[in-house]
């Protein structure tokens, strides 16, 4: 199961860990100040997912290579249109004449529409930007895929959505037959739908579509991370789009609901507004995220009792 881990206090700014439960890789949701995330887990983040550059997600960017720098892994970094200028600025503002050009790889993969993706490659000791490809897709690897939505907030802001990948169940006792390779065989056709394939099992011949009674989908876990956006139509149909139905889903909710006239000025969200908006996408569980600063512990309460109100309706 994919979990996420809120690794910021109160009033510091947002930065979420993702954790997948088969492996030690992480994921790491913006890099605002993060008191909570160890140098650890810091350096088991395989990607970053930044949803803009606004200095409250991207202002502990440093904090973060420091720890990953000499690791000799490729990181990602994915995030908006820019993103490579604003890494390669980051890197460059610093003097790195002891490291090796092993020492890391960062692969950044910028947004620039839903289908496409281009992705440079960047490593020390000079930090120069090349640019390998445009790719039709953001992120996969062995555990997780990673969708998205562009949102708006007065700025491109990257919403993202985490998902396991489904897995195929074989119901043993149901079968009758002798355990053998024919099992990953009938998965493998099943998840491809090959239902003629030929399935040999015990010197006899089946057809792949008449066993795929012995096995059952399940539909991987859906995590979703929305930052800073606008509350309104466009956003909250791309919305829709992308987290209907998900599991659970943090969302920003910048502003009280009494507050909402600054949300309105700063294409930020409110309370009720981002509980209304999940409520809409039936997700099964939402977290608000993410508050103003100014804001103190009861500030806090009213937000998120506005927002479950209107997520939930009590
Ligand atoms: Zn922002
Ligand atoms: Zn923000």
């Amino acid at each position: 199961m994919i979990q996420a881990e809120i690794k910021s206090l109160l009033r510091e700014d947002i930065s979420i860990l993702i954790k997948t439960a088969n492996s030690g890789k992480h994921y790491l949701c913006d890099c605002g100040e993060a008191s909570l995330l160890t140098v650890k887990e810091a350096q088991a983040v395989s990607a970053l997912f930044i949803s803009h550059t606004h200095i409250d997600h991207f202002s502990n960017f440093d904090g973060i290579f420091r720890h990953q720098i000499g690791s000799g892994e490729k990181v990602v970094i994915a995030g908006p249109k820019n993103i490579h200028h604003q890494v390669e600025a980051r890197l460059k503002s610093y003097t790195w004449n002891l490291i090796n050009e092993k020492a890391i790889e960062y692969e950044i993969r910028e947004i620039m529409s839903p289908e496409e993706i281009n992705v440079y490659v960047i490593r020390p000791p000079h930090w120069n930007l090349e640019l390998v490809k445009t790719q039709s897709f953001l992120f996969e690897d062995e555990q997780i895929k990673v969708d998205f939505a562009i949102l708006d907030h007065k700025t491109d802001s990257i919403a993202y959505l985490f998902q396991e990948k489904d897995s195929v169940t074989f119901h043993e006792e149901a079968s009758g037959f002798k355990k053998g390779k024919w099992i990953s065989e009938l998965k493998t056709a099943f998840e491809n739908n090959e239902i003629n394939r030929e399935i040999e099992i015990e010197g006899t011949e089946y057809k792949a579509s008449d066993l795929f009674h012995l096995l059952t989908r399940n539909e991987g876990y859906k995590l979703g991370v929305i930052m800073d956006h606008a509350v309104g139509k466009e956003n909250y149909e791309k919305i829709k789009t992308v987290f209907k139905e998900a599991d659970l889903v943090y969302i920003e909710s910048f502003y009280k609901d009494s507050d909402q006239e600054f949300a309105r000025l700063n294409y930020h969200s409110f309370a009720s507004a981002s509980g209304t908006v999940m409520k809409d996408c039936q997700v099964k569980e939402a977290v608000p995220i993410h508050f103003s600063r100014r804001y103190t512990e009861s500030d806090v309460s009213e937000i998120e009792t506005a927002f479950f109100k209107a997520f939930r309706g009590n």
